[in-house]
């Protein structure tokens, strides 16, 4: 438990959660024993500005998001992309959360490696680590050269180790958390013809997916 006065070390993992997975789940909860976070918040984006259209509703993944969540602390859901009317983006969450907290607690921005790849498309990116540090997981699938556009900002922010982490933001560390292949793509398709998910998701989230026929090829 946290002493009172501590600074709080806060984890955000943003996504689509279309729908959520172990992928998500796992990675979650290693990088907060691994990093020492005191709470990860998982954060369903809206309209996703980068992607398309989610195929299911915010609320169905809102709802699941909240089913895999429950009883599993440290993480929690954060809704507050979802309660906007507007394109959901990072810098924007992270300046609303930042409001809300004490100077020097920290936040620490999570993201798989292909997320991590698309950052120089993000809305004011270059603003984002003024308000967090950023872990970034590793993904078995994805390319494993990181974008011209990102180089000299590894090669003058990251750190080779998370708990090094110091000040509440700025720097860019790896956490190298038990690589699963997994993906919200491969689930939807994986339903969408017939096949099981047993595993995958939370049972608790496979239940709602079979019981609102979410991903069906139908829909
Ligand atoms: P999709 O297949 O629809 O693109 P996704 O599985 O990548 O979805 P998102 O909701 O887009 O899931 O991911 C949210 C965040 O979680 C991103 O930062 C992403 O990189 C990360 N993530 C997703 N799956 C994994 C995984 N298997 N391992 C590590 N990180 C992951």
């Amino acid at each position: 438990m946290r002493a009172i006065g501590t600074p709080r070390r806060i984890g955000l993992l943003g996504g689509t959660f279309d729908p959520v997975h172990i992928g998500h789940l796992r990675g979650a909860l290693e990088v907060a024993e691994m990093v020492g976070l005191d709470e990860v918040r998982l954060v369903p984006n809206y309209r996703p500005p980068h992607r398309e259209t989610p195929y299911s509703t915010a609320q169905d993944r809102l709802s699941m998001v909240r089913l895999a969540v429950q009883d599993l602390a440290p993480l929690s859901v954060d809704a507050r992309e979802l309660e906007r009317d507007k394109p959901s983006y990072t810098v924007d969450t992270l300046e609303s959360l930042r409001a809300e907290l004490d100077d020097d607690d920290q936040v620490f921005l999570i993201m798989g490696w292909d997320a991590f790849c698309g950052l120089p498309s993000w809305h004011r990116w270059d603003q984002l680590l003024d308000h967090c540090h950023i872990l970034v997981m590793q993904r078995p699938d994805a390319d494993s050269e990181s974008p011209e556009a990102l180089r000299d900002l590894l090669a003058a922010r990251s750190v080779n180790d998370p708990l090094t982490l110091t000040g509440s933001g700025g720097q860019i560390a790896f956490v190298w958390q038990a690589p699963l292949g997994v993906s919200a793509t491969r689930i939807r398709q994986f339903l969408a013809s017939g096949r099981s998910v047993r595993f995958l998701v939370p049972d608790a989230v496979l239940a709602y997916i079979n019981a609102h026929g979410l991903y069906r090829a139908s829909n």
